[in-house]
Formats: structure tokens, sequence, C-alpha cells
């Protein structure tokens, strides 16, 4: 009989946990414990003594017959904590969530199933078949409730791990991938083309003269001048594996996996013009905005002396050393400087 009461019970207790934890009071471990102990403690002593002195326990239901039920304090206690849960929940005031809607609803609900079990006179009446029914539709839809609730939280928490990975991994001024982003794939994508035996280029770029870029027209509108470069390096990728990160600054740093020697030269032939036709005028000897890419390719299955970014690097204070506006590719890390210009040197 005591099942009946034991979900108003259990909300009673939910209502003493949030008062205890608004109260003064710190809930600690060892009190969760204790009430674990108690908890296992009582239901242990329950079954014992129901198996063992069953015969000395109070008689409830006599051939089918509620009679002797209705005045024993087992009846009392579960029409009391019914009601107790049932007046706590609608005080609570909190009866603004999907959830706590449905919880009322069960609660009146088994309230119901109380008065009615206790009001029919005996097992299998019409009364006792209601309360039954009852019990089951409160129950099945509070679960339902529970779980409708717990899905809609878990696919507003994907939406926003899935908006705040995006905001980490992208740079706040242009958009593009920052450079925690370019350091994890670039690690990932040197591992996958050693493995895969498949070539992998690496494209430095520098905005030209830009600090006499900042200093004539101002920061503001360096700022813009950085977006309008960014969506014109975007605008030259071509295959979905492609990125292009600012690497800090008003430096970029664009990975092709899979791609050779030849298209990465024409892609940074590609970016190097899409920046000129930009046409933002600066007080630099070109007129304009421009900028200077070196580019480096680890072929397939070919060994290399030095880390790929690095020789991109090299390549690119070759290309500043060179006259700048240009592309420089080709040659390794090694021999910086403006004599290092190789056969991959692309002058505009
Ligand atoms: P070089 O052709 O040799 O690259 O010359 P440079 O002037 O571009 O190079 P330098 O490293 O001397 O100056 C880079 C400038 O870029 C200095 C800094 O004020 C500017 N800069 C870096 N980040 C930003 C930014 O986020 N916004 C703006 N407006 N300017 C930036
Ligand atoms: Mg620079
Ligand atoms: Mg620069």
């Amino acid at each position: 009989m005591l099942w009946h009461g034991g979900f108003p019970t259990l909300v009673l207790l939910g209502f003493g946990a949030h008062w205890l934890a608004q109260s003064r009071f710190i809930f600690r471990l060892k009190h969760a414990r204790l009430l674990i102990l108690l908890g296992l403690a009582g239901s242990v002593l329950g079954c014992i003594v129901a198996v063992r002195f069953g015969d000395a326990l109070p008689m409830l239901i006599k051939d089918g017959s509620y009679s002797l039920l209705r005045h024993s304090p087992v009846a009392f206690y579960v029409v009391v904590v019914s009601v107790a849960a049932l007046a706590a929940q609608l005080a609570s005031g909190r009866l603004r969530t999907v959830l706590d809607l449905w919880l009322t609803i069960a609660l009146l609900a088994f309230f119901a199933d109380v008065t009615l079990t206790l009001a029919g006179s005996a097992r299998f009446t019409l009364g006792w078949y209601g309360a039954r029914v009852a019990s089951v539709i409160a129950s099945s839809a509070l679960l339902a409730a529970l779980l409708v609730e717990i899905s809609m939280l878990y696919s507003r928490l994907a939406r926003i791990n899935e908006d705040l990975e995006q905001k980490a991994n992208r740079d706040a001024l242009t958009g593009l991938y920052n450079r925690g982003w370019f350091d994890m794939a670039y690690a990932r994508e040197c591992l996958v083309a050693r493995h895969q035996e498949q070539p992998l280029s690496v494209l430095m770029v520098d905005v030209d003269h830009f600090k006499l870029f900042n200093d004539a027209y101002g920061h503001a509108a360096g700022d813009d001048c950085l977006r309008q470069v960014a969506n014109a390096l975007h605008g030259c990728l071509r295959r979905q594996g492609d990125a292009v990160s600012r690497y800090g600054g008003e430096e970029f740093v664009v990975l092709l996996p899979g791609c050779a020697t030849a298209s990465a030269i024409s892609i940074a032939e590609a970016m190097r013009s899409a920046v000129r036709k930009l046409d933002i005028p600066a007080k630099t000897p070109a007129g304009r905005v421009t900028i200077s890419l070196g580019v480096y390719t680890c072929e397939a299955g070919k060994s290399h002396s030095g880390d790929p970014l690095q020789c991109a690097d090299a390549n690119l204070y070759r290309a500043k050393a060179a006259g700048r506006d240009r592309v420089v590719a080709g040659r390794s890390a090694k021999g910086r400087g403006p004599g290092g210009i190789g056969q991959g040197a692309l002058a505009q």
C-alpha cells in the first residue's frame, strides 16, 4: 500500500532538499552517503519485516475489501503526503516549465488515485480500475515530458557547443580560421600527407608595407583592409579541404592538402592578383595594397629537409627581399635572403 505514497514522499523530499540548498546548510557528500545508507537500511528492514513478520503486520485488505484499510494509519499517511506534495508544488509558484506543469498533473492524478482507491469498496471495482489507469497515465505522461525536456535540452546543448566551437576556431576580425585551429590542422595534415603519400602545400601570406597603411589611414581602415584581403584570399580556394587562417597580425597562412607545386603556385598567383584587384589605395610604391607570398610543397613520397611551414616562411622572406608583391616558391628554409630566389620564383 505504501507505494501509493512513495512518489509524493519523494516530491516532498525534493522540496526539502531545495529548501536546504537555499538555506545556509551545505549539503555535503557525507550527508548524501548517510541518506543513501538510511534508505538502504530502511528498505532492507522493510523487506525483512514483510517476509519474516508478515503475519504480525496489520491486516489492510481482507477478502478484497478495503473497509479495514480506510481506517488504518497507512491510508492516513498516504492521503496526507499526497495532499502535502500537491500543496507544496502549487505553493512553490514554479509552474512555469513544462516539466513542473506535468509534475502538478501527476500529483493530482496520484491524489485522485488514492482517493478512488480508498473510496472504492473493494479490489477489481470500477473505482479500483479507474485509479490504476489514472496512475499509469500520470506516470507515463510525466516520463514522456521528462524525455521530451531532456531531448530538447540536449539539442540546445549541442547547438551551443557547435556555436562555441565555431567561435573558438574563428578569428574575430576576419572570420577566417584562427591560429589555434591552424596549429591543429597543420599537425594533422602533415601526418595525413606523410601516411597517405600525398603532397601538401603551405602558403605564407603577408600584406606589404601594412604599417605604412595604418600610419596613413588609421587602424580602423587597417582593420577593414584586413577583412577585404581575408575575403579575397578565401575566394581563391578551390577544394573542400583547402583552408586559409589568420596566422597573426597582417599575416595569413593557407593549407592546401593534396595540392602539388604547380597548382599551389597558381592559387598563390590568383590570391596575389585578387588582392591587387581590390584596388585599395595605399601610400606605397605600388600605390595600392599588395601581398607577398611564400609557397612550399611537400611532394608526395619525397623526403624533405625542414618543416614545410618554415620553408614557406623563408620563401615569403625572399619575396619581400626581392621587392614585394610577388610569389616565391620551391626552395627550402636554408639560405634565407635575397639571393635565395630560385627557379620557383615568379616575378609579378
Ligand atoms: P612588410 O611589407 O615588410 O611586411 O612591412 P609591414 O609594414 O607590413 O610589416 P610590419 O611587421 O613592420 O608591420 C605590420 C603592421 O601590421 C604593424 C601592425 O600595426 C599592423 N597590424 C597587425 N595586426 C593588425 C590588426 O589587427 N589591425 C590593424 N589595423 N593593423 C594590424
Ligand atoms: Mg608581417
Ligand atoms: Mg607586412
